[in-house]
């Protein structure tokens, strides 16, 4: 690869595509770029942001890192890349001055999209959580993208290209990020030296993949710790009385509330959870996500069979289905939480 300052890590694939794209002045004008979250998919948009704004003659070293152009974009005070999110969370890290909440999108984006470069040489709109988009939202950028104007890119960020209308994603270049090795997360980390060895193996395994948060984990031991807080209530919950699941049900449903994302990293996590669960009953030789909770869970063993794990497990994914259809998420996680095997933890 050629002396490029990309900040995205891993994605090697990806980068060199986007690479030969800036080095030929060929880049897309509209990006779908997918994959679980924190796996890095704003830091590949604004990677291409910079690329497409780098003031560097050699287009072979674009994005250089270094330019005016490059360093107000990554420090998110670059007037031309506007990002739309769901909402704009204080004192959230990543987060850029320039977000636009999606409620603004309709007025916001039409306004700005025929607008001109005010800096740079091309206005970026970044659209994070865009399989959320609302029909409405997805109908004004279908529009656009059907005579895309000029020194504009549109990057779309999406978990999946699932909930996207397919005549969007037929009009742009489709980037999917895979998840990282724990080998490549243990070599991005392993310059985190407050952390021991077996903390960042643990910090690996427990990243699934996610570079983004292995890098925030690593720096900011209130991730880990609330993640272990989380799975004692998952564990409290499932081995607890039907008052205990009502009461859990009952935060988890004010999280989707909060936002759809958070809530669904909540079940996510639960759902590697069980999948743990599973492994561990059927004697799997593959390793498990969630270590340090290993005693335990073999504790919880004994009062479950496979079968009941597997149902448990499909109990998570119909609910997360139901949320995304829509349905009050109080009533799908109630009905989840109602139908998880009756199980205790008998040591304790
Ligand atoms: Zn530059």
């Amino acid at each position: 690869m050629k002396n490029r300052n990309w900040t995205t890590i891993g994605h090697d694939q990806i980068l060199e595509i986007l690479g030969k794209a800036v080095e030929l002045d060929r880049m897309s004008h509209s990006f779908v770029i997918t994959g679980i979250e924190s796996v890095g998919k704003m830091t590949v948009a604004l990677d291409i942001a910079k690329a497409a704004n780098c003031e560097i003659s050699n287009t072979e070293q674009r994005p250089c890192g270094e330019c005016s152009q490059c360093q107000r974009i990554q420090s998110g005070y670059h007037t031309d890349v506007f990002i739309y999110d769901l909402e704009i969370k204080d004192g959230t890290s990543g987060q850029l001055s320039t977000t636009i909440t999606m409620e603004q999108l309709r007025e916001d984006f039409l306004k700005q999209i025929h607008r001109k470069p005010f800096e740079g040489k091309t206005r970026v709109f970044i659209i994070a959580s865009a399989d959320l988009m609302r029909l409405e939202q997805s109908n004004i950028l279908l529009k656009t993208l059907e005579e895309p104007p000029d020194d504009t890119i549109i990057i779309l960020l999406a978990t999946g290209t699932e909930n996207l209308l397919e005549t969007i994603v037929s009009r742009c270049q489709l980037l999917q990020l895979k998840p990282a090795s724990t080998e490549k997360i243990m070599e991005v980390i392993s310059d985190s030296d407050f952390h021991t060895e077996i903390e960042r193996n643990k910090i690996a395994r427990l990243a699934r993949g996610r570079i983004g948060w292995a890098i925030r984990a690593s720096g900011d031991s209130t991730v880990v710790m609330d993640l272990e807080k989380y799975l004692d209530s998952v564990e409290s919950a499932v081995t607890g009385s039907l008052e205990d699941r009502f009461e859990f049900s009952r935060v988890l449903a004010m999280r989707f509330r909060e936002d759809t994302r958070i809530g669904m990293y909540d079940m996510d996590l639960m759902l590697t959870w069980w999948r743990d669960l599973l492994m561990l009953s059927i004697d799997s030789d593959m390793e498990i996500v969630n270590i340090s909770r290993r005693t335990t869970m073999e504790d919880i063993l004994r009062s479950l069979t496979t079968a009941e794990i597997v149902k448990a497990i499909s109990q998570v994914r119909i609910a997360l289905d139901n949320i995304q259809k829509n349905l009050n998420p109080r009533l799908v996680c109630d009905n989840m939480m109602l139908k998880f095997p009756v199980t205790t933890i008998s040591s304790s």
